[in-house]
């Protein structure tokens, strides 16, 4: 068993010498022990019934109502979220926590009768044990509580394994979530790749969500135990604009889908593909809407665009428009924190790092396309297909050729960004694997299901 030499340390994106939080790394063989104790406190929480699972899911959804303006100003602090989201992430982890309070009540199967008349056939879904959860940080609250409250619903014990950059977000969640829970059900075990792989060595099911580089080895890691996983990864996500589109409407959509949390979404937009016509129209109204962005202090609700999360991630944000023709942005603003100003480049080269990687800041490449059947391929040639947004009047042929995108969601006149919890959420190739996140999705997911044969 390895150990975690180094402490867990969170910074103040906008002022990195406010260190947030400083804890021990728990190390490897904690985190297996914190798991054996979840599974002894998961068969009461099963057995205590729907009633007490479904009040506490609400009690916690009420008690993130209560402390909805501590919860946001944590988040702009540790994450670098700016305010106005903040409030909205808040608002919208209550929202996940109440709708998942209905699900215990909900139909665990299903009875049939036999093919030979005599008897019943019935299918029953149980809960597989120790739900193993490893977040990011740039939705500290919503994405553990997406993963959290479906497990918890159907009665499995949750250990969440937070990103290090939003410890203290994740330790504040647990002393809400864990005031209206037995012990032991919900534990949030702070810590690196060392605690996450313990986990994932440990857990009855995983779920995961970061960058394809980590989540295709958990995948592996809990493929090979052959535990239950999903995983939910990075995107390179493109924007069409199509020539008969409100080129107005669009410039703004797509600069918060580029600028908005500073390009801080796995669904955020970084290639723009305008055809046709569009090209001309788009490149000053775009270049526009993105010098208007309020970029600054986290803190002040007007602003859109706040600091990258360290500097390793504002460096790989200026290599990303290193060597092409810059539209607008560009620069670093002058100021303490990791910051960079929303930029649009063009004429990117084939096989530029833009076309082929995430780099989860705010740039994104204008790339034109003869019609939408360019648009669609161009789309498409990336390993990534997370989510594509498309903007137009006419929804008929958008419709037609969207059937051949190669991305888990589509949204029409909207910017890529953006979340509705009770709908399956999710991606395709190196974005996603495994079954969706959200919804009635999720509550399959965090089950297994059984067929019983009952004779006379
Ligand atoms: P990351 O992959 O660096 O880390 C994610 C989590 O994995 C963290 O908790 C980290 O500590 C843990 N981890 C690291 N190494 C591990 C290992 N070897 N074994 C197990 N766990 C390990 O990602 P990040 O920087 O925290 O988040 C940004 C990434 O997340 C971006 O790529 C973004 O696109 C992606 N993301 C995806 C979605 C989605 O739903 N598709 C949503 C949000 C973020």
């Amino acid at each position: 068993m390895t150990t975690s030499p180094s402490p867990v340390i969170s910074r103040n994106p906008s002022d990195p010498s406010d260190i947030v939080v400083q804890v021990p790394a728990p190390g490897a063989f904690a985190t297996a022990d914190t798991v054996e104790r979840a599974r002894a406190a998961q068969p009461e929480w099963l057995s205590g019934g729907a009633s007490a699972r479904s009040t506490a899911l609400a009690a916690v959804a009420a008690a993130i109502e209560a402390a909805a303006e501590e919860l946001a100003a944590l988040a702009v602090r540790e994450v670098g979220k700016p305010l106005t989201e903040a409030r909205a992430e808040v608002a919208r982890t209550a929202a996940i926590w109440r709708y998942y309070a209905q699900a215990p009540y909900e139909p665990v199967g299903s009875v049939h009768e036999t093919a030979a008349g005599a008897g019943l056939l019935m299918t029953r879904r149980r809960p597989h044990g120790v739900a193993g959860l490893i977040t990011p940080w740039n939705f500290p609250f919503a994405i553990p509580s997406w993963k959290a409250a479906p497990a918890l619903a159907v009665g499995n014990a949750v250990v969440l394994k937070p990103a290090p950059e939003a410890t203290a977000c994740a330790q504040r969640l647990a002393e809400i979530v864990q005031r209206e829970l037995p012990p032991g059900v919900f534990t949030v075990l702070p810590g690196g790749a060392a605690e996450g792989g313990a986990l994932v060595a440990a857990a009855d099911v995983v779920s995961f969500t970061g960058s394809t580089v980590v989540g295709q080895a958990v995948v592996r890691a809990a493929t090979a135990r052959g535990v239950p996983v999903q995983a939910e990864m990075g995107g390179l996500n493109a924007a069409i604009v199509l020539p008969d589109a409100c080129i107005e409407q669009a410039a703004a959509h797509l600069a918060a889908a580029i600028a908005g949390y500073a390009g801080q979404k796995c669904t955020a937009t970084s290639r723009v593909i305008a055809v046709g016509v569009a090209l001309e129209p788009l490149r000053e109204a775009l270049s526009e809407a993105l010098r208007a962005v309020p970029v600054g202090d986290p803190a002040d609700p007007a602003t859109v665009c706040g600091p990258l999360i360290s500097e390793h991630a504002r460096d790989q944000v200026c290599d990303a428009w290193h060597g092409t023709p810059v539209l607008t942005g560009g620069t670093l603003p002058d100021r303490a924190g990791w910051y960079a100003t929303p930029t649009l480049v063009e004429k990117v080269s084939e096989g530029h790092r833009l076309l082929r990687e995430e780099v989860f800041g705010p740039v994104a490449a204008l790339l034109p396309a003869d019609d939408l059947a360019h648009a669609v391929r161009l789309t498409n040639a990336v390993p990534y297909g997370l989510v594509t947004s498309v903007h137009t009047t006419d929804l008929d042929a958008a419709l037609t050729g969207l059937d051949r995108l190669d991305t888990g969601m589509i949204r029409v006149n909207a910017p890529s960004t953006g979340v509705d919890f009770h709908l399956p959420f999710g991606g395709a190739k190196a974005s996603s694997h495994g079954p969706r996140e959200q919804g009635r999705a999720a509550l399959e997911f965090y089950t297994a299901g059984r067929t019983y044969t009952l004779s006379p």
